[in-house]
């Protein structure tokens, strides 16, 4: 099948792994990183990926091509914040080769593309936008102090629970409360635990 599109898009890092988080762990995923975030997480693990260099803008159709031939069934777009971008391009060309795709995103800017699943990871620091809550199949909220239960709930409020799985992570440094996590999900079951399980077995 032919790769259609022309376009750039920054890419931080891209590889073959498996998905370590949420509904979908354990599978596995090609995943593109794009270069670029400006949403300020003080505890983010990829601080690197703030910044775009013009030396990391690649073709769409070669990146895409990586990816199909890794054998993957998914691809996950993840940042960075990769909806700083029209993804529409990327997102066709990775349809086009008869893959998955999946995103993960703080949902901040403007939503451009086509995605099989929509992980909507909402931060304190800037405000997702309205649309993100009604596209989102999952919510994960990256939880770093108790206090951020209660702002968890007030965003699964803004989502469809017909549709959104809800989902409760600590962030890394912080795992020693996941016996917090774990009692709050036991009480409101309506989230799940979602963990780092790559970071688990040292795997990207
Ligand atoms: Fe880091 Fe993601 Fe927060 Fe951006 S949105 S600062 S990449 S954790």
């Amino acid at each position: 099948m032919e790769i259609i599109e022309e376009s750039r898009i920054p890419v931080m890092e891209h590889f073959y792994t498996l998905q370590g988080e949420g509904q979908w762990a354990g599978s596995p995923a090609y995943f593109i990183r794009t270069a670029g975030c400006d949403v300020g997480c003080h505890w983010c693990d990829v601080k690197e990926s703030w910044t775009v260099k013009e030396e990391q803008y690649v073709k769409v159709e070669e990146v895409v091509k990586l990816a199909r031939d890794s054998k993957a069934p998914i691809v996950v777009v993840t940042g960075g914040e990769p909806t700083m971008y029209d993804l529409g391009p990327l997102t066709r060309s990775i349809k086009t080769v008869g893959l998955r795709i999946h995103i993960e995103t703080s949902g901040v800017y403007p939503f451009s593309g086509e995605f099989d699943w929509i992980t909507l990871s909402p931060k304190k620091f800037k405000a997702s936008r309205e649309e993100y809550y009604s596209l989102a199949q999952e919510l994960k909220v990256v939880i770093y102090t108790k206090h951020d239960l209660k702002w968890a709930e007030k965003e699964a409020a803004k989502c469809n629970p017909q549709k959104t799985r809800f989902y409760l992570q600590p962030e890394w440094s912080r795992k020693d409360r996941v016996g917090l996590i774990i009692d709050y999900i036991k009480a409101n079951p309506h989230w799940r635990l979602s963990i780092q399980s790559h970071k688990y077995i040292n795997i990207p």
